[in-house]
This record gives C-alpha cells, structure tokens and sequence, in this order.
C-alpha cells in the first residue's frame, strides 16, 4: 500500500506533526509485526540484551543470553560476575570484552545505587556503565511501557531521508522526533523505524521503487 492508496495526494509538509502521523500510518500498515525482536522476561534481562545489541544483530545476542541467563539469573549473580567469564559466554557477539566489563559494572551499580532492581527512569538508566541514549530510551519503553524512542544509525538515517527531520547526529534526531511525534506513541515509532531501516530504507541500496513511502519521501521528491 503506498500513500496514494489512503488518500494523501496533498502531502503534509515534510518535519510536522501531520507529516510524521502520515509516515507512522503507511509504516504501521507495512510493518504490523514491527516490535522487540531481542528476547527477554524481565527489566534485568532487558537491559543486559539491550546492552549487548549495539552494533550487534539481535539474532546474534538472542544466540547468547539464554546462556548467559541460566549462569546469571538476576542483577546480583551478574555483579558477583567474574567479566572473563561472562566474556566466554558473549564471545560471539561484537565488542564482547567491553560489553562483558559494562554488564558487571552496571550490575554492580544497580546494586549499590537501586537496591538491585533496574531503574525505571531515563536518568538512572543513562547513568549506567554501558548504557548511552539509545538504550536508555529502548529499555524505558520495553522492559517498563514508558515513553522511550531510542535512535540508532538506522532510526537516524531513514528519520532523515524520509523528511522527518534534518539532523546531524542521533541526538538530534531524538530531539527532533520527540518534538513531532506524541509521547505515547515514541516506542511504536522506534520500532517501525528500525523495520523500516531494515527491510525497505536500507543504508546503500534503498528500494525505494517498493516503498509505501514513496509518495511522500523526502529523499524520493527531491529527486524529481
Ligand atoms: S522512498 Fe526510498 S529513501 Fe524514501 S523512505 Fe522509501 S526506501 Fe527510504
């Protein structure tokens, strides 16, 4: 289905509100199963998967955890955690040594700081070794249902060349997105995103030809 198909033949000036509920719209009718793809039962468990994502595919952390959670069942056994064993368990998984060194670190801050339960605020979260915008954002909305759009090079890239916003940098591009997009709908919005990213707006080969937003597209118009 393309934007023609659900009558917007007046487009919404690119980087509004109208605009992104018009993106969200054709993107949540492509990509109905659009959601977590990592694997996990509970905030603790969230938060480690979520860690070990970056730069990393989620098949390749789902391979590891339910090792690594049968060893380290809760935040506890991870901050006792020797990091070269934990190592052996996520060798597979890009920048093993400084992710194994980040989930004992933020395990043990957990510990001493939040009485051995994962925050459930963005502050708390940010503060933790291992843990940047991007995840912050995404176990906010995953493991606790609260607003949370976290931006990666994938939320970054497609957010720009659809007209969603014009930034330089990931934070930007939260910033802007935030902005444009209501607060309850920041978690959905990362997810049809990153599908997108993934399936359609690819970083070399986009296939535009195939896009639902074809119609609307930044990138797309500018080069008619
Ligand atoms: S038309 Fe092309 S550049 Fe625009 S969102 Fe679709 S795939 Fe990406």
């Amino acid at each position: 289905m393309t934007s023609k198909n659900i009558g917007l033949s007046r487009r919404p000036k690119k980087g509004t509100k109208k605009f992104a509920a018009a993106v969200l719209d054709l993107l949540r009718q492509q990509y109905p199963d659009a959601g977590p793809r990592l694997v996990f039962s509970n905030p603790y468990q969230a938060l480690v998967a979520t860690i070990l994502s970056a730069q990393t595919t989620d098949e390749q952390v789902n391979r590891v955890t339910p090792a690594l959670f049968a060893k380290y069942p809760d935040v506890k056994a991870l901050a006792e955690a020797d990091p070269a064993d934990v190592e052996e368990i996520i060798k597979s998984v890009g920048l093993y040594k400084s992710k194994a060194a980040h989930l004992v670190a933020a395990a043990q801050k957990i510990l001493s700081d939040y009485q051995g339960k994962v925050p459930a605020d963005f502050d708390s979260l940010l503060s933790l070794p291992g843990v940047g915008r991007k995840t912050a954002n995404v176990v906010l909305y995953n493991a606790f249902g609260k607003p949370g759009l976290g931006v990666d090079t994938h939320v970054h890239r497609v957010a720009n060349r659809i007209g969603l916003c014009e930034t330089k940098n990931p934070e930007g591009t939260e910033k802007r997105l935030k902005e444009v997009i209501p607060e309850e709908k920041w978690g959905e919005a990362h997810h049809l995103l990153i599908f997108h990213g993934r399936r359609c707006c690819r970083a070399r080969k986009p296939e535009c030809t195939f896009c639902p937003l074809l119609d609307i597209c930044n990138n797309h118009r500018e080069a008619e």
